[in-house]
């Protein structure tokens, strides 16, 4: 659908994370008048990806990317939608690898993909809980001090689980979305990614203004910007604008319609490898 990607002259990706309605009724109408192409990052737990699963198969079908974002979303205790089932604390690496590997299987189900790309919930890759030292430097306001990165640096947090899971995606996906950046940052140049935290910036309350002149500024520096979305036109509180969508998603295709595609297929251009099929996963044993 979407025209063959110059990667000399710098890619931009459109990503919408979250599973919203949103994304059906709107995002994806949109892009497909204009013949653009997107990621999807889904979880599976989603009320709008489970009721709907016809109309996500129908726009990979389109050449979207529904790419990974787990089954349960797994986050910080501390945000309100937070269960017991989906804190972060309480994921071991061997329950986040059956995961996401079950969370391929399933997708690979609804649009017949066996390579795609992970984006991590809350663009955080530390699975597990803090330990004493850090659960007190934490409780008497010490959070966003250097303390907790010496007691880390120096091993001292006793009783920490904390584990990143970065090796684990690493072998399940040829490349993964992280955060990072802010409407101010310039965007670093693509060889100095790491395919497995790649960078991009959250969407929120921009003008098109805004959205033009980091898109702009990436492309001037041929470098590769992704645009990490939530809501556009409601369903989340990270929103975009329906209109100012709309207008941003028309000037992409009047000046950079080349340019744009998932992060699947710029990843498959940059890293030629990374369209390697996802590891077939072991199956998980039941009991007897
Ligand atoms: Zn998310």
């Amino acid at each position: 659908m979407t025209a063959p990607i110059d990667d000399s002259q710098g890619a931009i990706s459109l990503s919408f994370d979250d599973a919203l309605d949103e994304h059906l009724n709107f995002v994806v109408p949109v892009l497909n008048d204009h013949e653009l192409a997107a990621t999807f990052y889904v979880h599976l737990a989603a009320v709008g990806f489970t009721k709907r699963i016809d109309d996500w198969r129908a726009a990979a079908e389109c050449g979207h990317e529904l790419g990974n974002h787990t089954i349960f979303h797994p986050a910080d205790r501390r945000k309100s939608w937070v269960r017991e089932g989906n804190e972060i604390d309480r994921y071991t690496l061997d329950r986040m690898r059956q995961e996401l590997e079950t969370a391929n299987r399933l997708l690979a189900a609804i649009d017949g993909c066996h390579s795609r790309t992970f984006a991590y919930p809350c663009s955080n890759s530390i699975l597990g809980h803090r330990g004493f030292v850090k659960e007190l430097l934490f409780k008497i306001g010490l959070e966003r001090t250097r303390l907790p990165d010496l007691v880390d640096r120096w091993h001292l947090d006793l009783g920490s689980t904390e584990a990143s899971y970065v090796a684990v995606v690493r072998e399940l996906f040829p490349a993964a979305r992280a955060g990072g950046l802010e409407r101010s940052s310039d965007v670093p140049p693509v060889n100095e990614f790491d395919r497995y935290r790649i960078p991009s910036v959250a969407v929120e309350d921009w003008s098109v203004r805004d959205l033009i002149a980091f898109t702009e500024r990436g492309l001037a520096s041929r470098t590769w910007v992704n645009l990490q979305f939530h809501g556009v036109g409601g369903g989340h509180r990270l929103n975009c604008d329906l209109a100012v969508f709309r207008e941003y998603v028309a000037w992409l295709r009047a000046n950079c319609r080349d340019r744009v595609a998932p992060i699947r297929d710029v990843a498959a251009r940059l890293w030629t490898d990374s369209l390697r099929e996802i590891k077939r996963p072991e199956p998980v044993s039941t009991a007897t």
